[in-house]
């Protein structure tokens, strides 16, 4: 019988509903998964993996949590979508301000691609200009302007910048380097004027994690005073998944709008962008950009967030996080300079990184042998049990669920497939 992944790909271009779910990288079939609970994801034939893909960052309270679980049940309950105002937006929308005080009002939204895409129709409306400038291998979803040197699976598919992307759609896009404000500068010499704002994951983690150096942020943001564009953070990623706050907790710096997604829907569909009155008040229906979405703030979505929210919000819960992710990093760090095999790892909050090469500061064209390093690492800790996303160009992340022991297993696991990794490049 064929299996279910070749089944889907007679009717499901790739049999995957998202091309970072697809091992074109790694090759191989992708896992289909029957269930998950807590720190594991279990596939359909019922083997067991540790999972550190967290539906690419949502379930920080890990899979099937008991107390999300009711929320959204009684959601479920009391009805689905009703297309009118109800009491969970309120909730959301409070909770995440409470930890995100400079910023003052914010829009719901069904994706992060939504979020960031309306954050730029704002921005450019409320500046009244028209270019934008990215980052070289940042991804902000896949919307025309933003799919432009784009990471993620754009990278790992190899379409960074996508057909049926127009030029004139593209052409109000540049790109600069990642920790590099020179190439910024000579952006906004070139551009100045009509740049609108300056869009950043503050820190990377689609072009594998790559924190910001020191002058790094607080530089965009004189950059983008004396231009006078708009700084946005793209924390769809980093929003409550690597501190209480966002990256604002771990770098002070002031964005004029902040995008969010994932962790805030507790692994439903949702977006958001926020940020100063002054600029929200641009959007419809109080100002002249429209904005609109059919199931924006759904109820059920917003139970799951709401509930995500309290337990994240407990105190102790991001040290404990960040005790794991420091263990887990260390100890792969460790263990591949043990085997003479070159590992960079890097954490903040519930988010780490590694890549097979001696230290990453922005976007990397990996090397062929780099490339198979990771391949062959790769299928070693699946076949291990260990779940992590098939490109070297995804961040991995823990969740309050993985236990000691799903570490100290991982730590087993990476040793020996570090030892194959090595190996195998050997024999190249
Ligand atoms: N921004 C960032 C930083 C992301 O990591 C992602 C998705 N991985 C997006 C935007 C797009 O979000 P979504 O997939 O929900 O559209």
């Amino acid at each position: 019988m064929q299996s279910l992944h070749e089944q889907a790909k007679k009717i499901i271009p790739g049999g995957v509903n998202s091309p970072v779910r697809s091992f074109s990288y790694v090759g191989g079939t992708p896992l289909t998964i029957a269930h998950g609970q807590g720190s594991h994801i279990v596939d359909i034939e019922g083997k067991s993996y540790i999972d550190y893909v967290g539906a690419y960052g949502p379930m920080i309270v890990g899979h099937s949590h008991p107390e999300v679980c009711a929320a959204v049940n009684d959601a479920v309950s009391k009805g689905f979508h009703f297309g009118t105002s109800h009491t969970l937006e309120l909730g959301l929308a409070q909770r995440i301000l409470q930890h995100m005080p400079y910023l003052e009002q914010i829009r719901l939204v069904s994706s992060g691609t939504e979020a960031c895409m309306s954050a730029i129709r704002l921005a450019r409306a409320y500046t009244g200009r028209s270019k934008i400038i990215k980052f070289r291998g940042c991804y902000h979803g896949h919307s025309d302007a933003l799919l432009v040197d784009a990471g993620s699976g754009a990278l790992s598919c190899g379409v960074p910048s996508s057909p049926g992307v127009l030029a004139e759609q593209a052409q109000h896009t540049l790109v600069a380097t990642f920790n590099d404000l020179s190439s910024v500068e000579a952006l906004l010499a070139q551009h100045g004027s009509d740049v609108a704002a300056i869009i950043v994951e503050p820190i990377a983690g689609n072009m594998g994690m790559i924190l910001p150096q020191a002058d790094f942020l607080p530089g965009l943001r004189h950059l983008c005073d004396e231009a006078g564009a708009l700084l946005l953070f793209d924390e769809v990623m980093t929003g409550f998944r690597v501190a209480l706050g966002g990256s604002y907790a771990l770098y002070p710096v002031l964005p004029d709008l902040v995008m969010l997604g994932k962790v805030i829907g507790g692994g439903f569909p949702i977006g958001a962008f926020a940020g100063r009155a002054e600029i929200l008040s641009y959007l419809a229906p109080v100002g002249p950009v429209y904005q609109a979405g059919t199931l924006s703030g759904s109820p059920i979505a917003l139970a799951a967030g709401c509930a995500t929210m309290d337990i994240i919000a407990q105190p102790g819960f991001y040290d404990a996080l960040a005790e794991k992710s420091a263990r887990l990093t260390a100890g792969m760090a460790d263990s591949a300079a043990r085997h003479g095999v070159p590992l960079t790892t890097v954490y903040a909050g519930g988010m780490f990184g590694f890549a097979f090469v001696d230290a990453m500061t922005r976007y990397m064209d990996f090397s062929a042998a780099t490339r198979q390093r990771f391949i062959t690492y790769f299928h070693a800790m699946l076949s291990s049990g260990i779940h992590f996303a098939p490109s070297p160009y995804e961040a991995a992340f823990i969740s309050a669920a993985h236990t000691d022991d799903d570490i100290e297993c991982t730590l087993v696991a990476h040793g020996a497939a570090v030892h194959i990794a090595a190996n195998a490049l050997d024999a190249i």
